[in-house]
């Protein structure tokens, strides 16, 4: 069990914050293996509603509510989901940044050890009033926004960030019901940079900046960590791969395909392992 940093808020306005995972099994493995690389947020939505058993009273959590968790919540569940499948340990291949090592190093680091902030203020919607007296409300960015955007980041930084804007603020002035893009578009710069400001300071967040020591030449660097990357590039497994490892153990042991995908990872190599060891005896012993 664990709890959200943030929470999801449902229609009805509560709160749902503890929740428990389940771990990731041979199925999501395929799901990862033969899914779209450039719609990393989509593919989030799809694991973290497969693998999430319950946030708070919801259970099964479907995609339509994985889909509007905080952007920090759902880089925190896939943390936890890392964990639960592989273990607390990480090791990271880096290349020492500093001019006169730059050697390949492996770096080791603990995903309790991640720093995450909590939210500081818990709502479905936040007000400020700007500097020139104009309130605005807003919400947090969600999977959803994410998944919305994708597509434009590649093409242009600036537009998808007035895109995510134009979705986040929910009100401006005394207006009545969202703005809209061009009506966020117009907000004078300064205005704008204190409503982002705002959204971060509401929002929860993960750490996504590891401090490693270099092995090598003993000194200290900040390196770069992206959660949804790690995940991904950790977990693709290919799919022959897969497909292999399954023929193999229903070859051996006549489970069923479902009874096989359904074991995570780590279960279905040991059985390998078991099995490797068992025929070199048999070899052995004739
Ligand atoms: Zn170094």
């Amino acid at each position: 069990m664990g709890v959200l940093p943030g929470g999801y808020w449902d229609r009805a306005g509560r709160l749902h914050r503890e929740f428990e995972l389940a771990t990731l099994t041979g199925r999501e493995e395929e799901l990862l293996a033969g899914a779209h690389a450039a719609h990393p947020a989509a593919l989030v939505t799809e694991v973290l509603s497969r693998c999430l058993a319950r946030l708070g009273d919801i259970s099964p959590v479907p995609p339509e509510v994985t889909r509007q968790l905080l952007v920090a919540d759902r880089q925190y569940l896939l943390l936890r989901l890392r964990r639960a499948t592989f273990g607390d340990r990480v090791a990271a291949d880096l290349v020492c940044p500093w001019p006169d090592c730059g050697r390949r190093v492996s770096i080791g680091f603990s995903i309790d050890g991640v720093p995450v902030e909590e939210a500081r203020e818990r709502a479905p919607a936040h007000t400020i009033t700007a500097s020139d007296g104009t309130e605005i409300a807003f919400r947090l960015p969600t999977g959803a926004d994410q998944e919305e955007l994708s597509d434009h980041l590649a093409v242009n930084e600036a537009e998808t960030l007035t895109g995510l804007l134009a979705r986040c603020v929910l009100r401006i002035g005394g207006q009545d019901g969202p703005p809209g893009r061009e009506a966020v578009a117009a907000l004078p710069v300064a205005v704008r940079a204190e409503v982002e400001q705002a959204m971060r300071e509401r929002a929860p967040s993960v750490e996504q900046t590891l401090e490693a020591e270099c092995p090598e030449c003993g000194r200290t660097f900040l390196a770069p960590f992206d959660v949804h990357r790690f995940f991904f590039g950790e977990l693709r497994t290919d799919a022959g791969a897969l497909y292999r490892e399954v023929h193999y153990l229903a070859y051996h042991y006549h489970w069923s395909e479902t009874e096989i995908m359904a074991m995570t990872r780590d279960r279905r190599h040991t059985y390998i392992d078991v099995l490797a060891d068992a025929i070199e005896v048999l070899n052995g012993g004739t």
